[in-house]
C-alpha cells in the first residue's frame, strides 16, 4: 500500500517503454556515437515540461526579487544553445536556493540556484556551467539512464529522495517525485566528460573564451577542499570536481586555441554589474540561511529574530516572510503566521509553500473552506504529503470518505511520520470498505474435531471488534455461525471457536467452507 504512487509513476515509465516497443537505434546528436534508445525526443521533451516546473518549486522557488537576473542568465543560455548540436526548447531560469547548485531536465530544462550564482567571477563561467548542463539534455545523459533502468524504484526512490538536498523533497508525492530524482541522478564518469567537453567547445563557438571552463574547475576544487556547508549537498553530489576534470579542461583549452578559437570574451564586468544586486544583499540571504539552520535545530526564537533581520534589509524578499510564517506556524501563532503568508503572497503568488502553510494554518484556526482552498493551490504547484494528509483529514471532517481515501492514499507514499500517519489514516477507512484485505480469516480443525477459526490482524491499526460470518458445509448439511472478535493488535493472530464439532472421519479437506469478514471498528 505503501509508495502506491511511486509504482504509478514508475509504471507510466514502464508503460512509456511499451509504447515505443520498437527499440530505436539512433545516433546520438552531439557525440555522433550510434546507441540504442527507447525514449523518443518527443518523450523526453514532454517528460522535462511536466517536471519543470514542480521541481523548480521543490528547489526554492523562482528567483523573482530581481528580474532581471532570470533575463539575464536565459540569454546567456539560449546564446549557448544556439550552438548546441541539438535543438531542443531550452529554457533557464534562477532559482531561490542558497545552495550551490544546476541541473538539467530531459528535453533542455535547465535551472540554476542563485547560490552557485554568487560563487563565480564572469559571465563566461556562467556560460561553462550552462554548456555543461545543456550537454546533460542535449546528449540525452537523463534518458539513458532511464533507459539504462539506473533510476530507483519504490523504496528506495523514497529514501533517496528524502535524503536529497531539496528542503522539500521528501515530501513531494505522486508523478513529482520522479522529477526529484531526475535532477538529483548521478551521471557516469563518461557522461561527464562528455559534458564538459562538448559544453567548453559550446561556450567557445558562442564567443567565449573557454578559459574560464578552467577557472570555474579551479574554483569548485578550491571550495570542494574548503568543504564550504552546501557545496557537498549541491553541484559536487551529482558533478565531483577533481584535478582531472581541470587537466582535462586544460587540455581542451589548448586544442581549441589550435583549432582557432581565441579572443573570445570573459565578460568579467558585464557580470559583475548584472550580479550587483544579488551581491549588495548578501547579507540579507545570509540571516535568512542562518534563521534556516536554526530553525532546523529547533531555535524558533533565535531563528524569528534572523527572518526578521533579513525581512529588514530586504523588504521585498517574499521567501523571508515565508519563513517567518513557517515558524509563527511551529510555534501554533496561527493568525501571525498567516499575515506573514499574505505578506509573502503579496510578493510573490506561485510559491507552493506559502499556500501549503497558510493553508495549514487556517485548518487548525478551523477555518476549512479557507484551508481546504490553499491547500489545494499549494498542491497545484507542488503535490506534497503534508497538504494531502491534511486535505484529507478537512475531507473526513466533511464526511466524504471517498475523497479522503484519495489524499490519504497519495499522502502515504511520502516517507517519514506523515506517510505512517497517512497510511494509518486511510487504513482506518478502507478497513470499512475491506475489510477481508486487512482482517484475514482461514478455517481449521482443533482438537476432538473441532471447527475454528484462526484470524490474523494484517493491517497496522489495532482492531477494537468485528464479525466473522462462517458457512461449512460438511457430509450434506450446512451450519452458520456468526462471530465476534474483540481487540485484536496489529500483527497479532487469534483462534475462535465456532462450536461445530466435525465427525471423527472428516478430514479439513472435505469440509467445505467459507469466512467473511465485516463491521469492523478500529480504535
Ligand atoms: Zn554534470
Amino acid at each position: 500500500m505503501r509508495n502506491l504512487h511511486y509504482v504509478h509513476a514508475i509504471r507510466s515509465f514502464a508503460l512509456l517503454g511499451l509504447m515505443s516497443w520498437l527499440v530505436a537505434c539512433a545516433v546520438n546528436p552531439v557525440t555522433g556515437q550510434r546507441e540504442l534508445g527507447f525514449i523518443s525526443e518527443r518523450e523526453e521533451i514532454q517528460l522535462g515540461q511536466q517536471h519543470y516546473g514542480p521541481m523548480q518549486q521543490s528547489e526554492g522557488g523562482l528567483f523573482k526579487v530581481d528580474p532581471e537576473l532570470s533575463a539575464y542568465v536565459n540569454e546567456v543560455g539560449q546564446r549557448l544553445a544556439a550552438e548546441a548540436d541539438r535543438d531542443l526548447p531550452y529554457e533557464f531560469v534562477v532559482l531561490n536556493n542558497s545552495v550551490p547548485n544546476a541541473w538539467a531536465l530531459p528535453g533542455g530544462k535547465i535551472a540554476i540556484n542563485r547560490g552557485l550564482l554568487i560563487e563565480m567571477g564572469s559571465e563566461a563561467e556562467l556560460a561553462a556551467v550552462l554548456g555543461h548542463e545543456i550537454v546533460h539534455s542535449a546528449a540525452r545523459h537523463g534518458a539513458q539512464n532511464m533507459e539504462r533502468g539506473m533510476l530507483l524504484q519504490g523504496a528506495l526512490l523514497a529514501t533517496a529522495i528524502a535524503a536529497s538536498s531539496s528542503e522539500y523533497a521528501g515530501a513531494i508525492v505522486g508523478g513529482a517525485a520522479v522529477g526529484a530524482q531526475l535532477i538529483s541522478q548521478r551521471y557516469g564518469r563518461e557522461a561527464e566528460r562528455e559534458a564538459d567537453y562538448y559544453g567548453t567547445r559550446y561556450m567557445a563557438r558562442a564567443g567565449y573564451d573557454p578559459q574560464a571552463a578552467v577557472s570555474l574547475q579551479e574554483t569548485f576544487v578550491r571550495l570542494s577542499n574548503a568543504r564550504e556547508p552546501g557545496w557537498l549537498e549541491g553541484l559536487f553530489a551529482s558533478h565531483p570536481p577533481s584535478s582531472e576534470r581541470v587537466q582535462n579542461n586544460r587540455e581542451l583549452v589548448a586544442e581549441l586555441r589550435r583549432d582557432g578559437f581565441s579572443g573570445g570574451e570573459l565578460g568579467e564586468e558585464r557580470y559583475r554589474e548584472r550580479l550587483a544586486f544579488l551581491a549588495e544583499n548578501s547579507e540579507a540571504y545570509a540571516a535568512f540561511d542562518e534563521a534556516h539552520t536554526l530553525a532546523r535545530q529547533d531555535r524558533m526564537d533565535d531563528a524569528m529574530r534572523e527572518a526578521e533581520r533579513a525581512i529588514r534589509l530586504l523588504p521585498e524578499e517574499a521567501r523571508f516572510h515565508g519563513l517567518r510564517g513557517d515558524i509563527f506556524l511551529n510555534q501554533s501563532a496561527y493568525q501571525e503566521a498567516v499575515e506573514s503568508y499574505d505578506n509573502a503572497l503579496m510578493r510573490d503568488s506561485e510559491f507552493f509553500n506559502y499556500y501549503l502553510g497558510r493553508g495549514l494554518a487556517h485548518s487548525r484556526m478551523g477555518n476549512r473552506a479557507r484551508a481546504q482552498e490553499d491547500l489545494q493551490a499549494s498542491v497545484n504547484l507542488l503535490p506534497t504529503a503534508m497538504a494531502m494528509n491534511e486535505l484529507g483529514n478537512l475531507s473526513l471532517a466533511q464526511n466524504d470518505r471517498n475523497q479522503a481515501k484519495q489524499y490519504f492514499q497519495q499522502a502515504a507514499s511520502a516517507p517519514g511520520s506523515i506517510g505512517e500517519q497517512a497510511t494509518v489514516a486511510f487504513v482506518r477507512l478502507d478497513m470499512a470498505d475491506n475489510p477481508g484485505e486487512y482482517l484475514r480469516s482461514r478455517l481449521t480443525v482443533g482438537d476432538q474435531g473441532r471447527l475454528l477459526v484462526q484470524v490474523v490482524n494484517e493491517s497496522p491499526v489495532a482492531i477494537r471488534s468485528a464479525r466473522i460470518d462462517v458457512e461449512v458445509a460438511v457430509g450434506g448439511r450446512t451450519a452458520t455461525r456468526q462471530l465476534s472478535l474483540s481487540s485484536l493488535a496489529s500483527g497479532q493472530s487469534r483462534v475462535l471457536d465456532t462450536g461445530v464439532n466435525l465427525p471423527a472421519e472428516a478430514e479439513l479437506s472435505e469440509v467445505r467452507g467459507s469466512t467473511r469478514v465485516r463491521d469492523v471498528r478500529v480504535d
